[in-house]
């Protein structure tokens, strides 16, 4: 139903065609031409060029078709290679003097670019919830704008190309000093056109990486409003700031993640969320049709790992329409455990907790374990002298005097569950875990040594040292 919506995305192409340069200057350029890689490759062609369709290697010249064939593009994984995003978008409100017209300024308006920003920072909530199937992330808005001026000479009409694009988020870049995990979003006024992003080819936007990575959207109306009923910039704004989340990069490691919910390869599965961010519904129904439900804004369908392939593909509609909540983790991480320097425990990495408010003992160390099924678990001496169990399976005080100085040590078992080994203040090891007896071993402990335990396959039995 939502054929209608323009907006498809040309981020795969522009890989290609960069890959190309690349790997095949004599076909693709480096630089590329003022009129963009379109003029030498057909778009529609470029963004299909993995499949190497025959029926549009017919549409080449004879010598370009030739040179294609020899060329091997990279396989694309369906799941994230290089780590995902963790940073902060910053808008660039460009304003263009056009010389062609007069030296007119032609800019997304001030109001249109807070509302941009109001929407983005609704809906990067989700966007980085559905992104955490592909890997840990973290996305944050900038409240504030860069204005940034840019002269279109004589020459150029009322156009650029993606290499200009990127000159200029680079100095946005270095002259705002913005952080290297930074990204920039860049918000196209109508009357200027991109030619590697044509409206008039269909296009949205596209993400790409510069010195920092940066976010191409074509606006297409004024006077833009959070919920954006007339899909004149958040359907690509949200799927550009999505995949530009799972693949910073945009190289060719991490998938597109957007394209098979669509436009590129499906009619747009749209994520519908009230004005609080809580999930709706996911529809095929565009936001300005009837059927469409009352919400407060919306963002591009994000397609599940499994499904996660270039067009063309056709996915089943479980792939597209599901609930952010739903999203099971499954990517691997580290976690780490200490006591801070305040004397309270803390745990960092992938789940990270950073400040638990909970105080330690005086020169003792907590011990980590990562469960088989996700989730960590933890051990400490607590500052009142007791073992201390927490994560997944969450204990907190265990009731078991700890001796002074000595830290316990925690292991995970293949199949399930956890033991933890320490000296109680009787000098005595002490095993506990879940769903098992343990308790006192009656093995006496050098006084302030801590035990260590390990976990030992394809036994579950804990194996000890002193
Ligand atoms: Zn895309």
């Amino acid at each position: 139903m939502v054929d209608r919506l323009g907006g498809i995305c040309a981020t795969r192409a522009l890989k290609n065609a960069v890959y190309l340069q690349r790997v095949a200057p004599h076909i693709m350029p480096d630089p590329e031409p003022a009129e963009g890689f379109g003029s030498i490759i057909p778009w529609d062609v470029l963004a299909l060029l993995h499949s190497q369709g025959d029926r549009d290697m017919r549409r080449l010249a004879p010598d370009v078709a030739g040179e294609l064939r020899k060329v091997a593009l990279p396989v694309i994984a369906n799941h994230a290679v290089a780590p995902l995003f963790n940073g902060t978008i910053h808008f660039a409100r460009l304003r263009f003097t056009v010389a062609s017209q007069g030296n007119a300024v032609l800019s997304v308006s001030d109001n249109d670019t807070a509302t941009a920003i109001a929407y983005a920072t609704r809906a990067v909530v989700p966007i980085s919830q559905y992104a955490q199937q592909y890997g840990p992330n973290s996305v944050t808005v900038s409240p504030n704008v860069i204005q940034f001026d840019v002269f279109l000479p004589q020459a150029s009409g009322a156009t650029y190309n993606n290499a200009t694009l990127q000159s200029w988020v680079n100095q946005i870049a270095h002259e705002n000093s913005l952080a290297s995990s930074a990204c920039v979003a860049v918000l196209n006024p109508q009357g200027i056109d991109n030619v590697d992003g044509l409206r008039s080819g269909g296009n949205g936007g596209y993400h790409r990486r510069a010195d920092i990575a940066f976010i191409f959207v074509n606006v297409n109306g004024q006077g833009l409003t959070v919920a954006d009923r007339r899909w004149e910039y958040a359907g690509s704004l949200s799927h550009e700031i999505a995949e530009m989340v799972v693949d910073p990069n945009a190289d060719s490691a991490n998938p597109e993640v957007c394209d098979p919910c669509g436009p590129n390869c499906a009619s747009t599965y749209i994520d519908y969320f009230d004005a609080q961010g809580s999930y709706i519904e996911t529809s095929q129904t565009p936001p300005y049709d009837s059927g469409a439900p009352s919400y407060g804004f919306y963002i591009n369908g994000i397609v599940t790992p499994e499904w996660a392939k270039p067009c063309p593909v056709t996915v089943p509609p479980s792939a597209c329409a599901y609930s952010p909540g739903s999203v099971v983790v499954t990517f691997s991480g580290v976690e780490a455990a200490f006591q801070a320097n305040t004397g309270n425990l803390w745990i960092v990495g992938t789940d990270n907790r950073n400040d638990m408010g909970l105080g330690m003992m005086a020169g003792t160390s907590p011990s980590i374990a990562a469960l088989p099924g996700g989730g960590w678990q933890a051990a400490f001496q607590a500052n009142t002298g007791n073992l201390w169990i927490v994560g997944t399976d969450n204990r907190n005080d265990m009731g078991l005097g700890m001796m002074a100085g000595t830290s316990p040590s925690i292991a995970a078992l293949p199949g399930g569950g956890w033991q933890a080994a320490f000296q109680a203040n009787t000098g005595n090891l002490w095993i506990i875990g879940a769903g098992s007896e343990g308790g006192n071993t009656d093995l006496g402990m050098l006084l302030h040594s801590s035990p260590r335990i390990a976990a030992v396959s394809p036994s579950s039995s804990p194996v000890l040292s002193r």
